[in-house]
């Protein structure tokens, strides 16, 4: 199996692991790698040093959240450029986060700013603010990289993916589009997944998603198709050990009358093809 989405210590949170101890986990469970991200730093260098010493794929990438500089040209050249894949879109730092009063970078000191990042048509740009979205998009485009939403509101994912299909990007990943943020239905999920969009159910969900269900997301699994991405989203110290996060997944989504082998795929094929050149 390969895990797209997970969290590891160090991180401005406590985690269940670091690096060396989380990638130990995934080779004795069997899996052929996963993608490590932090919402506070580029995760290419720490990926790429686990990769070397694990044999492992382990791929990294950025969140365009404030610590990376916001949208910013300069820090996704710096990832891609380095051997990172992966482009989160805001997360912690999106308005949606402020908004649903999930954490942030700057809960842990008042003296930051609680300004927050959006695209259109939340923001209505300065024209530098267009030129630097525009820009990280050519780049993405150009590295053939995945661009993943992030945080971003349902009508941001939208309008992004429209860009992104503008420009070339064919890997396009909707992060846990089912999740509170940004908490988009199955029927819009299935309308982005038929053109194209990969759509992301995690682990992390079943445990830690107010109000969501195995049947809820059974139907969001149904909504995508075969553009389905099982990932763990673990690394909480409350969520179980990330692979074994992953195959629990795989198995509440298969008690939901799943066809056992298109969740094996959505957790392995589907994944690494969507992630690896
Ligand atoms: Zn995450």
């Amino acid at each position: 199996m390969f895990d797209v989405h997970v969290h590891a210590a160090p991180d401005v949170v406590d985690r269940i692991g670091y690096d060396d101890e989380i990638c130990s986990r995934y080779a004795d469970a069997g899996f052929s790698g996963f993608v490590l991200k932090a919402h506070h730093e580029s995760t290419v260098g720490r990926a790429a040093a686990l990769a070397r010493s694990s044999g492992l794929d382990v791929v990294g990438g950025v969140a365009l959240n404030s610590a990376a500089g916001g949208i910013n040209p300069a820090a996704v050249l710096a990832a891609l450029s380095s051997g990172g894949r992966m482009i989160w879109f805001p997360t912690a730092d999106a308005h949606t986060q402020e908004s649903a009063h999930l954490p942030r970078l700057n809960d842990l000191d008042p003296r930051l700013d609680r300004h927050t990042l959006a695209v259109p048509p939340v923001l209505v740009p300065r024209d530098n603010q267009m030129a630097d979205i525009a820009l990280v998009l050519d780049l993405i485009a150009d590295h053939d990289a995945v661009l993943c939403t992030g945080h971003l509101s349902r009508r941001e994912c939208r309008w992004l993916f429209d860009q992104a299909r503008s420009r070339g990007i064919s890997r396009f990943l909707l992060t846990h589009p089912s999740y509170t943020v940004p908490g988009m239905s199955p029927a819009e999920i299935g309308e982005l997944a038929d053109v194209g969009a990969y759509v992301e159910i995690t682990a992390y969900q079943l445990w830690h998603q107010p109000g969501m269900t195995e049947t809820g997301l059974a139907a969001v699994a149904r909504a995508a198709g075969d553009r389905l991405v099982l990932a763990s989203d673990a690394g909480q110290p409350d969520s179980p050990q990330p692979p074994q996060a992953l195959e629990q997944l795989v198995k509440a989504l298969g008690g939901q009358g799943l066809d056992h082998g298109r969740l094996q795929s959505a957790a392995d094929e589907t994944p690494r093809k969507l992630v690896l050149k």
